[in-house]
């Protein structure tokens, strides 16, 4: 997004968390409810190969960070263009320009919720384990707030089904009034 582009007249939101909070469900629900453009950037790294080279001790790829950004500038152009916004969904939030959200929805779970959650999909022991810990040391939460202005940034739990639709309630309220204080 151009620093010199027009006013955007919806807001962009960028859901984050622990790998397994439920960000890509989340995220869903909220583009479906309010019609922001869900953009689940762990999927866009696959498509545009956002990679620079492997990590083999981690049996990762890099990200080439810089491509993403480029990759992801055009998304939000072309919704501003639109006149839409977007609901980002990613595990890491201090890489994106600050400007470019106006929301930052930072998803937490209870350590047996994770546990289930990333056991279920296959994790091993040692990924399992690096994860939880992450949650509990509230790792993203800390760079959320390091990374914007703290009165965007919302932790809020995403244990439960209930959670999830009172979350999606809550950013459609919240991006109703973002409208009209910046119409
Ligand atoms: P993430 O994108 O953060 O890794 P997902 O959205 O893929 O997480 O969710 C991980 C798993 O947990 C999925 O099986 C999903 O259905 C489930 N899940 C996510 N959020 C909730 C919730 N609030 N309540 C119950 N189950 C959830
Ligand atoms: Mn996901």
């Amino acid at each position: 997004m151009s620093e010199d582009g027009p006013k955007r007249q919806r807001p962009n939101v960028l859901i984050t968390g622990t790998p397994g909070v439920g960000k890509t469900s989340t995220a869903s629900l909220i583009s479906e409810r309010v019609g922001l453009e869900h953009v689940n950037v762990g999927e866009l790294i696959v498509q545009h190969q956002c990679y620079e080279g492997r990590d083999e001790d981690l049996e990762t790829n890099v990200l080439d960070e810089d491509k993403l950004l480029d990759v992801m500038e055009v998304i939000l152009d072309k919704a501003a263009e639109d006149g839409t916004g977007i609901v980002a969904d990613f595990h890491m939030c201090e890489i994106f320009p600050e400007r470019w959200f106006d929301l930052v929805l930072v998803l937490r779970a209870s350590t047996d919720v994770l546990f289930d959650r990333l056991t279920k999909r296959g994790y091993n022991e040692k990924k399992r384990s690096e994860n939880m810990e992450a949650e509990i040391m509230q790792v993203i939460l800390e760079e959320a707030r390091e990374s914007y202005a703290p009165e965007i940034v919302h932790e809020v739990p995403s244990n439960t089904l209930d959670d999830m639709e009172t979350n999606a309630k809550r950013v459609a309220e919240w991006c109703k009034h973002w409208e009209k204080n910046n119409a």
